[in-house]
């Protein structure tokens, strides 16, 4: 098969293997070399601490000597909690050196999501850190084994008696949604890792002087280039504070201020992080990955535009293919185009147009599914024989791959343009991303369903009448349809769901409505109506300054859709952005709303009818 490289130049995939001194083959390894070169260079950086690569690499010793003491080994699994700091970085790779996979169980999922992810990985132990959910959230007992990565020392990387692993052993398993109602975990290995890392490095070099920002969750396997890349560069990595992610003018303020050189944006946060740029900052960037959605044309010009010097590379990746597959470095005559490539496939990963049905390459320029093959394919999901069989076939072009090679069917409808680029042009089945995060639309009506007071529940996205971006929208049925029902339904779902997996809209119906042959009628469910929008409401002792509390919340969450009886904390709320809310109304000229007017009054409703008295006793 024939294909271009990501520079641009045609080959055939199977002489695409970077060609790179050799390195090992397990991540922490490869991360130790460096740790053992330039011991006192910068690794991690942050608004507050600079560790260097000695410490880091005796902090991942450490705690990789303190798991195998533990019973931590090959293949067993270890769950990390703890919010986005330094520790983090420790507790995932010293999790590696024991030979561990490690389980992101995020803090700032919803703990019935997290116990739902421990009881299905059954961790062997638990790391630890800033800000972790506690054990018995988790659904954890109390002989489990439990490592604190702040009360483990630090052990000289020399006398290295660390796990005998192969690159075919697993790094992490990574939990995605999944349609059968319940997330599912994907297993990566160290070889697959590593390949993807030692690629990205031979075509996007970094140095001592390169700052890679570290921003997405560690749940979402960006992170794991985020954060590894600079690392086997022995190149800096900057981390944002734990909830920056979701204020774009807190990471523009970052990507100036700490001089960052290479970033990874989900496209939906581009245009933010551009307004916040401004036209005259940001000119540190050197590169501006987009992952995780579709690029639009018109981004890709007002990134052009916005950042003239900054090269802009669309990339795209599955969960279940070592983060990033393919990539398009874009150029000028890109703007031109009716979409923006997801290019050609990274380093030995192969790529494939195929008929879904019967598995043959289709013609190029017409719309097939894509299927990937390579080294950088996961071992499979967690404890899911079948999914796996389902998802990752045996190669029907045998002739052409190595034997026993597999391939994973994307889902994702592609074609490959005459230039022989590969485009992007939709999924096949019901994974939806909403504002980058991925999302199985069945997962979210099987939690709705669920709930004792829904019969039955469909979603889907729609245009968000008030914003014009896309929302989730759910319409369930229920005995006793009133007004009530739609909010207590999203604070139920709050308590279960990640924020970006609950509905904006909920319509509330007696039953569905169906076609003469008693099928459902899609077409027919009702459109979602701006139900928000109403002009803040006059309240006997003045105005009320609803709209103004979504705005805060919005910035502050970094979603929207919030109805006005919504609580802070039943929407994803915690204490650290109820400080952001209040500097963020301070900034607005509330300087006299203090934390606890916050907790008194948590919803927009009543915190917006005490801004309406404040301002209207000021007035008087
Ligand atoms: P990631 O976080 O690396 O995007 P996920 O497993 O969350 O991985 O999502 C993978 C899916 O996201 C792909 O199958 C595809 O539908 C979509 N996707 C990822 N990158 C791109 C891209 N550059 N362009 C279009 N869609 C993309």
């Amino acid at each position: 098969m024939e294909s271009k490289t990501a520079n641009g130049t045609t080959g055939t995939t199977r002489d695409l293997a970077p060609r790179e001194p050799a390195g090992s083959e397990l991540l922490h390894e490869a991360i130790l070399a460096r740790a053992a070169e330039i011991p006192d260079a910068v690794a991690v950086t942050t608004h507050r601490q600079e560790i260097t690569y000695r410490e880091l690499g005796e902090r991942i010793t450490g705690l990789g000597r303190r798991l195998l003491s533990a019973g931590i080994g090959p293949e067993r699994l270890v769950g990390v909690t703890m919010r986005r700091c330094p520790e983090l970085v420790v507790a995932l790779l010293g999790t590696a050196a024991a030979g561990g996979v490690y389980v992101p169980l995020d803090p700032a999922y919803p703990s019935p999501r997290l116990a739902e992810m421990y009881r299905d990985c059954a961790p062997a132990g638990v790391v630890r850190g800033p800000g972790a959910t506690p054990l018995e959230e988790l659904g954890g007992g109390s002989g489990d084994t439990v490592v604190d990565v702040d009360e483990v020392h630090p052990s000289g990387a020399a006398d290295s008696a660390l796990a005998a692993l192969s690159p075919d052993n697993a790094l992490y398993a990574m939990y995605t949604s999944g349609s059968t109602g319940t997330p599912k975990g994907v297993v990566n290995t160290h070889g697959s890792v590593v390949e993807m890392l030692r690629w990205m490095r031979s075509e996007f070099p970094l140095d001592g002087d390169s700052k890679v920002l570290v921003k997405t969750p560690f749940g979402f396997d960006v992170s794991v280039v985020e954060m590894f890349w600079p690392l086997v560069c022995g190149a800096r990595l900057v981390l944002a504070g734990p909830e920056e992610h979701r204020d774009p003018a807190i990471l523009a303020e970052t990507v100036c201020e700490q001089g960052i050189t290479d970033i990874i944006v989900v496209p939906t946060q581009l245009p933010h992080l551009l307004r916040e740029l401004g036209s005259s900052r940001g000119t540190s960037l050197r590169r501006l990955f987009t992952a995780g959605e579709d690029l639009p044309v018109e981004l890709l010009r007002q990134c052009r535009e916005r950042l003239p010097d900054t090269e802009v590379i669309n990339a795209y990746g599955p969960t279940e293919a070592a983060v990033v597959t393919l990539i398009h470095r874009c150029t000028a005559d890109d703007t031109a185009r009716a979409r923006v490539p997801i290019g050609v496939p990274l380093g030995r990963t192969r790529a494939h147009v195929l008929d879904p049905d019967t598995l043959r390459e289709v013609p190029r320029g017409e719309r097939g599914e894509l299927f990937l093959g390579g080294p950088q394919l996961a071992r499979g999901y967690l404890n899911r024989p079948e999914t796996t069989a389902e998802r990752f076939l045996p190669d029907p072009h045998a002739d052409r791959s190595p034997p026993g090679d597999r391939l994973y069917r994307t889902g994702d409808l592609v074609r490959r343009a005459p230039d022989g680029l590969i485009e992007f042009l939709g999924r096949q089945d019901r994974q939806v991303k909403i504002h980058g995060n991925r999302l199985e639309l069945g997962e979210v009506e099987a939690a709705l369903r669920e709930l004792r007071i829904v019969d039955d529940a469909l979603v889907d996205v729609r245009t968000d009448p008030s914003e014009g971006g896309p929302v989730l929208v759910a319409w369930i049925t229920t005995d006793d349809p009133d007004e009530s029902v739609a909010p207590l339904v999203r604070k139920q779902l709050f308590k279960r769901l990640p924020g970006h997996m609950v509905p904006g809209h909920v319509a509330v119906l007696e039953s569905f409505p169906e076609l003469p042959n008693g099928k459902l009628d899609r077409n027919a469910l009702p459109e979602p109506v701006p139900e928000h929008t109403e002009p803040s409401a006059a309240t006997e002792e003045g105005r009320c300054r609803e709209g103004t509390v979504r705005e805060v919340w919005e910035k502050v969450l970094h979603r929207d859709g919030f109805g006005p009886e919504d609580g802070f904390f039943d929407v994803g709320g915690n204490s650290m952005l109820l400080l952001k809310v209040r500097a963020e109304l301070h900034a607005r000229g509330h300087t006299d709303i203090t934390l606890l007017d916050l907790l008194e009054n948590p919803t927009p409703r009543t915190l917006g009818t005490l801004l309406g008295e404040r301002e209207a006793r000021k007035e008087s």
